[in-house]
């Protein structure tokens, strides 16, 4: 059975993955998420229902539109995949509950927010709202996270908005991003999602002055690194964390 569930949601992964790639391309932009058919951005043909199969389309067409031939980015295809791999790491992590589904929608909203921050080095309100609802929604489901979850919120966007304020070197968008996120994750999971956010980001920095000659001022958007990390911590946060407070205190 795990494998029958397991191939339904890569598949279901999938198709939210096609729907997310619209999310990350029309709210920018501010169009309509639901009205308007895809359609190809150079010809502006309209997409035949046949040819929006997650991936395998794009497999297919050999990357390139049916009615022009321009070349259609890898990257749709590569966020349809992974999305679906989001899911089946939440479903191997924590098999299929009321918890896990909220887990999988949580993890398609940081996936969006990820990449619109690394196209525009923004994070929209709109998916923020997004993450807040979810968080409500499974504080009502375990009412004793409460204060966990209020920790949460507070622990890494109230010291973030200090900075913020220092260094002007932070988004606002971070801070309320570890708002929200922090209040659906808890404390424990918060800590180590920022703390693997900080790390990668951080190496990533130090790659891009080593290798790029970049300046070490060049703007480099957090965010997607904080979700990274936030998704990372999010399967195996708990145990990170209780390993971590076992080796300094046990
Ligand atoms: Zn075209």
């Amino acid at each position: 059975m795990p494998i029958l569930y397991g191939t339904l949601l890569l598949i279901f992964g999938l198709i939210i993955g096609s729907f997310l790639n619209v999310v990350i391309y029309r709210l920018p932009k501010h169009e309509s998420i639901v009205y308007g058919p895809s359609h190809c951005m150079n010809c502006n043909e309209k997409i035949k229902p046949y040819d929006l199969i997650p991936v395998l389309s794009y497999l297919i067409l050999g990357g390139k539109c049916r009615n022009c031939g321009t070349k259609i980015s890898i990257r749709y295809p590569l966020i349809e995949l992974l999305s679906g791999f989001l899911y089946l790491g939440v479903f191997a992590f924590f098999g299929l509950t009321l918890d896990s589904l909220l887990m999988m929608a949580f993890s398609s909203t940081l996936l969006v927010i990820a990449m619109i921050d690394f196209d525009t080095m923004d994070v929209y309100d709109g998916t923020l709202v997004v993450i807040l609802l979810l968080a409500i929604f499974r504080l009502i489901t375990n009412i004793s996270s409460f204060p966990s979850a209020i920790l949460g919120g507070l622990v890494v966007s109230i010291p973030l908005y200090i900075i913020a304020i220092l260094t002007q070197g932070i988004g606002g968008g971070d801070v309320k991003l570890m708002g929200v996120a922090g209040f659906f994750l808890g404390i424990k999971v918060t800590l180590v999602g920022t703390f693997l956010g900080i790390l990668m980001g951080g190496l990533w920095g130090v790659i891009l002055m080593l290798f790029f000659k970049k300046e070490g001022k060049a703007m480099i958007p957090f965010g997607p690194f904080l979700c990274v990390g936030m998704y990372i911590a999010l399967l195996y946060g708990v145990q990170i964390a209780d390993w971590y407070l076992g080796f300094i205190f046990g």
